[in-house]
């Protein structure tokens, strides 16, 4: 069994021993319900290609079951299982009513033109329809590596060819583009969560105490690995928002340094360009990125994959932080030395489940086919005018013309996502937080876990299981 999958399952195992749920009931818990494994041929080049995928439902408690799809030459049937088992627990967590999924493509996408890797798309969506495996009722794909709105618009039109009277088409994958059915935020909605995640951890000075920081999230640096979505989005807003410092880069084929702060949309323009941060101007380049995440920060954010910080490396992480933007990052053993060292860990299960929670906003938009803030925007804007000129009568003053106009315009949908995120967000950190507090070993993972797997046993058992 690959690490991924074990180390999730001994996470679990650990949290388990927490409750009172049954031996039998903790087994449903933990097994994935079932992993679908296609290999369909598709023509190009002039020649017939092979390609293998899978899409894993680990639990159906709730449904649809969600999850994303990656497009990745080295994913296999595991590390879907493992990805899915971690999206149920995301859910259960801030409460999204939906079971756990995954799916994933065995594909370098950087090898086919976008022309190849739309057709491949098309392919595989259709063989996954065709089982249920993609449906607004039963399962819903999003983005993960490799794939973004992009691959969600081919997925979205196949379905809709292939169930044209389904008028819940559009809900059967999210990430869309926003002009296809999709959600304004849902593309920057995992590093969001990321952004509010950590704000929050700011907040709570007996938190912030416990690794000896000061109090504040302005001016704390941090290193980031993976600067694609979620990694890119997360510290342009931690670096815009919130004065946080990005000390380093790094990707696969290397990263850069700079202590006195790196510009997040100058060093994303440079590496979109080149496809690499060789010879970029303003940090020095270090060949092997891994090697950055043993430099000295208040932050690490892993924001690329699994198991990059193992038995190898826990040892010489110096950052008293680390937040798991990525799926498992950090393996059992790992988090064993981590914890050891005084290294607080903020798990993936909560600190990456904003895109999931706008993913959710986002099927409910398209189950109800209209926008939200559609109905109750322009009534808000006549009482909240009243009001104002009311008040203006009232006292013989005008209001300032700022805070006129932001209270009478309202609020777009945008705003309305990101406090919807932000709200669920703080949820979700809370009760974790609540239930680390009451730890006598206190581990903020293992209770995000014990949070998580009572939800779902609840769930079980409500339906008699
Ligand atoms: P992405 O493909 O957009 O970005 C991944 C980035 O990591 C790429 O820039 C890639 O070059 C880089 N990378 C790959 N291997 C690396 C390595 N060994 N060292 C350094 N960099 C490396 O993918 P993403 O959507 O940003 O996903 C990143 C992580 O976040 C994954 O673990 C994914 O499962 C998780 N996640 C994503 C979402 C989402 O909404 N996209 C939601 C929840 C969790």
């Amino acid at each position: 069994m690959n690490n991924f999958l074990t180390d999730t399952n001994r996470f679990v195992n650990k949290a388990l021993k927490l409750t009172s749920i049954s031996p039998g009931l903790a087994n449903k818990i933990i097994t994935c319900n079932s992993s679908y494994t296609v290999r369909f041929g598709v023509r190009l080049r002039n020649d017939i290609y092979t390609f293998e995928g899978w899409r894993s439902v680990h639990s159906e408690h709730m449904e649809p079951t969600k999850g994303g799809i990656r497009f990745d030459i080295s994913t296999h049937v595991e590390e879907v299982e493992a990805l899915a088992a971690l999206m149920s627990y995301k859910n259960a967590i801030i409460n999204v009513p939906f079971g756990g999924s995954k799916g994933g493509l065995k594909i370098n996408p950087k090898d086919w033109t976008e022309k190849e890797i739309e057709k491949i798309t098309r392919r595989f969506s259709q063989e996954l329809i065709k089982r249920d495996l993609i449906s607004p009722s039963q399962n819903v794909p999003a983005p993960d590596i490799g794939t973004s709105s992009r691959e969600m618009a081919w997925i979205a039109d196949e379905y809709r060819k292939m169930s044209p009277t389904d008028i819940n088409a559009a809900a059967c994958v999210t990430g869309k583009p926003a002009n296809k059915n999709g959600l304004i935020g849902r593309e920057e909605a995992t590093g969001r969560g990321v952004q509010y995640i950590l704000r929050e951890f700011f907040k709570h000075e007996d938190l912030v105490g416990s690794i000896k920081y000061s109090n504040g999230i302005n001016e704390k640096s941090f290193i980031l690995q993976g600067f694609g979505n979620v990694g890119y989005n997360a510290s342009k807003f931690l670096t815009e928002d919130d004065g946080m410092k990005l000390v380093g880069i790094a990707e696969y084929n290397g990263g850069i340094y700079n202590e006195k702060g790196l510009n997040v949309d100058h060093a994303k323009k440079f590496f979109t360009k080149h496809g690499s941060f060789k010879n970029y101007p303003k940090a020095s380049f270090i060949k092997d990125g891994s090697l950055l995440l043993k430099r000295k920060c208040d932050v690490l954010i892993p924001a690329a994959r699994e198991n990059v910080i193992t038995l190898k490396n826990a040892n010489d992480i110096k950052a008293k932080l680390i937040i798991e933007a990525a799926n498992g990052p950090i393996s059992f053993d790992a988090h064993k030395i981590l914890s050891k060292n005084k290294v607080f860990i903020i798990p993936d299960i909560l600190a990456n489940s904003g895109g999931v929670a706008v993913s959710y906003f986002e099927w409910v938009k398209n189950i109800r086919h209209i926008r939200f803030g559609r109905l109750e925007k322009r009534k808000n804007n006549i009482q909240f005018n009243t009001i104002i000129e009311a008040i203006e009568t009232m006292t013989g003053k005008q209001m300032p013309a700022k805070f006129k106009s932001n209270f009478i315009d309202g609020i777009d949908e945008i705003d309305l996502i990101r406090s919807g995120l932000d709200d669920m967000m703080i949820d979700g950190f809370r009760e974790v937080k609540k239930e680390y507090s009451q730890m006598r070993n206190p581990d903020f993972r293992t209770a995000a876990y014990k949070v998580a797997i009572e939800k779902i046993a609840m769930s079980y058992d409500s339906i008699g299981l």
